[in-house]
């Protein structure tokens, strides 16, 4: 088994060292450097809507939670005009044709049988009841583009009770509410750890079927990661006239030492793999939609943008050369109406978590784990998707038969990113001569 859930809960025997060799080497540069291009710097995104569950908080205190919003004349203007359309010159132009015949209230008799034909079907295609997550309405005025290359995650000591809560409420979708209620949580309680309440969680989650226990490790890596970063990129020195950031090998060993975690760590670790594992295989199924020739990476600067899909389309045929993909055919791979249910009530449980993160009281974090979350439910919709990913038309007049927009793609691929940093910290953590650059 290669990073399969199946049977135990830790039955994932990830060939680590083929992770780390095809990541560090191969996949890593050229993600980063896909990623400082225009096209996927900046992201849209409102970090000013009310958590839809209870009064938050905000750490807007802390200097390091604040997250600097773009300039109008920052962001490119293909990118402005573009954005909440679809994600090439010809989808805009052809939206913006189908928005003038509706205003008409009648279709638009010049244009083609076909054309009027793929407007109306433009129009039925519903978006919103395949994705995994609550995407922003970037028509919102409080929705303002970031750059993410001068926002970086990293340490911004956003933490307690607070953060607790959120981690705490995002584990809690874990449990498949109603039918599981009042179970306890996560692993170590927050505030004591007692090796018994682990113990139940456990035998309570290996009780679950393998897309639950999936869908608790996707999670768990996704917090793996985060941590990761604030260990990687930890604010080392703070005085009125430096600042300086980098690694904390204990704030690493603290949160992922296997004898200082009672064996947590390590599984934690092997759950960012797992997750690392999930998001490759969405890139390598989604190639298929990237190859279309009418799709572009629209800036709005022709001559960087075929560069820049060039790059897109050489890292996702690496994504698909990789050896060891994981076989997701074992998840929802049933027909009858159970899988479907199971499906839906991951999608669900899903999108409750992307709205826990207007919850995070801390900006830069809340950035941060919103681009995430929407990265990994885009990556959860293409693996779902593959038989629409394989139908796509060849045609543009035809009906598309999946689509991602420009938010979905920008935080696919950064959100792939982060992953990917993360397993390369790794190894910056492993060297045995790495102590604190602070000197620790
Ligand atoms: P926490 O990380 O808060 O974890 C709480 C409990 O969860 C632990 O006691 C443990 O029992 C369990 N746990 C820990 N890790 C895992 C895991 N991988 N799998 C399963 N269970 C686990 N801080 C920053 O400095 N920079 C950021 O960019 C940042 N982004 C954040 C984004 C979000 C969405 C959230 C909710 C928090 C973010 N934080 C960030 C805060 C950070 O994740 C921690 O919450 C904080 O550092 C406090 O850490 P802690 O040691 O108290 O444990």
């Amino acid at each position: 088994c290669f990073c399969q859930v199946t049977g135990e809960l830790d039955d994932c025997a990830c060939d680590v060292e083929t992770i780390d060799g095809f990541n560090n080497e191969q996949l890593f540069p050229k993600l980063q450097t896909l990623l400082e291009s225009d096209y996927f710097r900046f992201y849209k995104v409102n970090l000013n809507k009310p958590c839809p569950f209870w009064t938050a908080s905000s750490h807007c205190g802390l200097k390091d939670c604040a997250v600097k919003p773009c300039s109008p004349n920052e962001v490119p203007e293909g990118i402005v005009s573009s954005s909440h359309n679809k994600y090439s010159e010809e989808a805009n132009e052809k939206l913006s044709e189908c928005e003038k015949a509706q205003h008409l209230g009648a279709v638009d008799v010049s244009l083609s049988y076909e054309t009027r034909e793929a407007l109306q079907n433009w129009n039925k295609y519903d978006e919103e009841a395949e994705r995994f997550c609550v995407v922003d309405d970037e028509g919102s005025p409080d929705s303002q583009y970031v750059d993410l290359l001068l926002n970086p995650e990293r340490f911004t000591g956003y933490k307690g009770p607070e953060a607790w809560q959120i981690w705490n409420s995002i584990y809690e979708e874990n449990c498949f509410k109603p039918y599981t209620i009042n179970r306890p949580l996560i692993p170590n309680s927050f505030h004591s750890s007692s090796g018994g309440e682990a113990k139940t969680f456990y035998s309570w989650l290996e009780g679950q079927c393998v897309e639950k226990r999936a869908f608790y490790r996707l999670v768990s890596g996704l917090h793996a990661s985060i941590n990761i970063h604030l260990s990687a990129r930890y604010l080392l020195d703070d005085t009125w006239f430096q600042r300086k950031w980098g690694h904390n090998v204990s704030e690493f060993r603290q949160r992922f030492d296997s004898e200082l975690t009672a064996g947590e760590g390590p599984k934690r670790l092997r759950n960012l793999y797992f997750l690392y594992l999930i998001e490759l295989r969405a890139l390598a199924k989604v190639l298929p939609f990237f190859q279309q020739p009418t799709f572009h990476l629209y800036t709005g600067r022709p001559k960087e943008d075929k560069k820049h899909k060039e790059q897109l389309l050489q890292i996702l045929q690496l994504a698909r050369s990789f050896p060891l993909h994981f076989d997701e055919t074992s998840l929802f791979s049933g027909e009858n109406k159970e899988a479907a249910n199971l499906r839906e009530d991951i999608r669900l449980a899903f999108r409750n978590i992307s709205k826990i993160m207007d919850c995070v009281g801390c900006f830069k974090c809340r950035l941060w784990g919103k681009l995430q979350t929407q990265g990994l439910g885009t990556a959860l919709k293409i693996l779902f998707s593959e038989q629409q990913i394989e139908a796509l038309p060849t045609s543009s007049n035809q009906r598309p038969s999946f689509q991602l927009n420009r938010q979905e793609i920008v935080s696919l691929l950064n959100a792939f990113g982060r992953i990917s940093t993360s397993i390369r910290e790794l190894k910056n953590f492993r060297r045995p001569f790495l102590t604190d650059e602070a000197g620790g």
